[in-house]
C-alpha cells in the first residue's frame, strides 16, 4: 500500500526546504500509516536542518505530528484506523531503560530518532520520483508531510474531541517542558521554580509549574512581551536578563533563599553558570536546551559545595508517553494546560515562513496544517 505525498524537504544544510512530492514505500508490520492533520515545528527540526545532528539529508523532518490513523501494520495493537494519535519520540521497548519504564533514556534513541532510517532493516520510507533516498522515520514519523509511516512506538493514541492543530506538539516541545517539571523535578506546592528562556519548552515548563502548585514561578527571557505570556500563563515573576542582574533578582524574589528549582532551556554555559548561583540550598539546576557536544560549563564548586546542589540533565520531559501526553491533553481540555495561547498556524507551503518566525521569536509555537 504505497502511495505519493507531499513533503518539507530539507536537502541543504542551513538551506530552505522545498516542497516536493515523494513516494512512500508499503507499511511495514510494526508501522501505522498516518495521515498528517497537523505538525509543529520545533528548535530541533532547525538545528537538524543546519547539520547540528547527523541526520543524513535530502530528509524530511518533523518530529511533533498529529493525525487520524488510516492503517495499522500486523503487528500494532495499540491503534486501530479512524484513531486521532499525537505522534512522539520513538524508542525500542526492548534495552533496560525501556523495560525499566525510562523510554526516553532508550540505549538506541540517536539511531531510531535522529538515523534517518528504520533501524530494523535499515530501509528509509521515502524517495523521490527519481528513485533519490530520503531519510524518513524522523522521531519515528517525519512529520512534514501529508503521511507518514509511523513507528509504533512513537503512537499515541489521544480522544477524537480533541482539536489536533491545538495539541500537536504535545509529542516533543510540551513533553520536554512540562515533563521536566512534573516527571523530573517535582516541585513541592509552595515552592519556587523559574524557568530560564520563555519559548514553547520553556512555556510548557510554566504552565505545569503551576499545576504543580509551585507558589513562585520566575520566568526570564529577553523579550518583555514573552514575560508577559509567561505571566497569563502562570508565571508570578518575570526577568529581562538584558536589563537586570539574573543572579540578584532570584535572590530578591525569593527572599534571599534562592530558587529551588531552575529549569534551563537556552543551553548557555554563560547563562547555566549564573543560575547555578541563584539555586537555593538542596536546589536542582536542570537542562533541557539542546548544545553542540563537547560545550562546558564552569561551575563553582568550592562554596557551593556546602548547598549540596544538584545539575541534571532531561531528555523528553523523562515521560512515557504514551502515559505522560494523554495526561497534558486532559490538563489542557480542562483549561488547566493552555498551550493553544502559544499557536498560529502556517500551510506547509509557509513552512519556510514558520521557521523564520520561530527563529525570530515572532511566533511562539508555528504548526503546519495539511
Ligand atoms: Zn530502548
Ligand atoms: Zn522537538
Amino acid at each position: 500500500m504505497s502511495t505519493n505525498v507531499k513533503a518539507a524537504v530539507a536537502r541543504q544544510v542551513g538551506g530552505p526546504l522545498s516542497i516536493e512530492t515523494l513516494h512512500l514505500d508499503d507499511l511495514r508490520p510494526d508501522e501505522a500509516r498516518v495521515r498528517l492533520v497537523a505538525s509543529g515545528v520545533c528548535h530541533t527540526d532547525a538545528i537538524v536542518r543546519d547539520g547540528v545532528y547527523p541526520t543524513p539529508q535530502p530528509a524530511v523532518l518533523g518530529h511533533e505530528g498529529a493525525g487520524i490513523v488510516e492503517a495499522v501494520g500486523d503487528a500494532v495493537r495499540s491503534v486501530q484506523p479512524g484513531d486521532h494519535v499525537i505522534l512522539s519520540t520513538a524508542h525500542c521497548g526492548d534495552c533496560d531503560s525501556c523495560k525499566g519504564g525510562e523510554p526516553m533514556y532508550c540505549d538506541v534513541l540517536g539511531p531510531m530518532n535522529f538515523g534517518g532510517r528504520r533501524t530494523a532493516d535499515g530501509s528509509t520510507a521515502l524517495r523521490t520520483e527519481d528513485g533519490e533516498e530520503v531519510s524518513s522515520h524522523f522521531f519515528g514519523q517525519s512529520s512534514f508531510a501529508t503521511h507518514a509511516n509511523v513507528s509504533a512506538s512513537s503512537l499515541v493514541p489521544i480522544p477524537s474531541d480533541v482539536p489536533l492543530e491545538s495539541v500537536a506538539f504535545f509529542g516533543c516541545g510540551m513533553q520536554t517542558g512540562a515533563g521536566a517539571i512534573l516527571n523530573e523535578l517535582k516541585p513541592e506546592a509552595g515552592s519556587s521554580v523559574a524557568v530560564s528562556g520563555s519559548g514553547a519548552v520553556g512555556l510548557a515548563a510554566v504552565m505545569a509549574a503551576r499545576v504543580a502548585g509551585a507558589t513562585t514561578i520566575i520566568a526570564t527571557d529577553l523579550h518583555d512581551e514573552r514575560l508577559e505570556l509567561a505571566k497569563e500563563l502562570g508565571a508570578t515573576h518575570g526577568i529581562n536578563p538584558s536589563k537586570v542582574d539574573v543572579v540578584e533578582e532570584m535572590k530578591a524574589i525569593t527572599g534571599g533563599r534562592g530558587v529551588n528549582y531552575i529549569l534551563d532551556t537556552t543551553a548557555i554555559p554563560a547563562v547555566l553558570q549564573q543560575l547555578a548561583d541563584a539555586l537555593s540550598i538542596r536546589g536542582t539546576l536542570a537542562l533541557v536546551g539542546a548544545a553542540e557536544a563537547g560545550t562546558e560549563v564552569p561551575f563553582e564548586i568550592g562554596g557551593s559545595l556546602l548547598k549540596g546542589w544538584t545539575f541534571k540533565t532531561i531528555i523528553e520531559g523523562s515521560a512515557v508517553p504514551q502515559r505522560f501526553i494523554p495526561q497534558l491533553v486532559e490538563l489542557f481540555q480542562q483549561g488547566r494546560f493552555p498551550a493553544d495561547k502559544l499557536v498560529k498556524t502556517y500551510g506547509l507551503e509557509d513552512i519556510n515562513q514558520a521557521f523564520e518566525d520561530s527563529a525570530s521569536g515572532a511566533t511562539v509555537k508555528p504548526v503546519i496544517v495539511y
